[in-house]
């Protein structure tokens, strides 16, 4: 219960810099919170006052939103960063921080690391936390998917007792019909 509460030191400085008029909180899991941190350090650097409008996860990627870009050359080197930090997440387990990019400095290397999908929702996730939570990937939805409407069609076939036409599921899924 205790961990439940405890606020992380790069939680509570990344939520010191959200704007009042702005919900106080980060809506992302703990995996990315590295890519969060690197983020931070190099946004203070470029401003060391930057406030944050929002944090979350959308799409499976990290969206990170800061109020008052500085104009200029700071403005787009935060810009950059920013940027930087959304392609890293779409590489990185949003829930274990594993990743799929090879030569970081320290994180750890999981090729399976990809976008999942659950009914509809994308998340970031490696196959050891995505399958028990039930995400797959893409393909595999696609595939089932798939595989459904070609049951309907044979079934559609049957049910008017009437042959699959030669040909037709070899034309489709380029394997003969079983
Ligand atoms: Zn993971």
């Amino acid at each position: 219960m205790k961990d439940e509460i405890e606020v992380l030191p790069v939680e509570k400085k990344l939520l010191d810099r959200i704007d009042p008029s702005y919900g106080k909180w980060i809506s992302c899991d703990k995996g990315w919170y590295r890519i969060l941190e690197e983020l931070d350090a190099k946004l203070e650097y470029l401003c060391s006052d930057y406030k944050i409008a929002q944090v979350k996860e959308k799409f499976g990627t990290l969206r990170f939103y800061i109020q008052g870009v500085p104009v200029g050359v700071v403005g787009e080197l935060m810009d950059d960063a920013i940027a930087e930090a959304s392609r890293l997440s779409a590489k990185t387990c949003e829930i274990c921080g594993k990743s799929s990019m090879r030569g970081g400095n320290g994180w750890v290397y999981e090729p399976s690391v990809g976008t999942r999908v659950r009914g509809g929702w994308y998340k970031t996730l490696c196959d050891d936390c995505g399958f028990p939570m039930g995400y797959a990937s893409p393909k595999d939805t696609y595939e089932s998917a798939y595989d459904d409407c070609l049951t309907d069609l044979k079934d559609f076939y049957k049910s008017k007792n009437l042959e699959v036409p030669e040909g037709l599921i070899k034309y489709l899924t380029g394997k003969d019909n079983e």
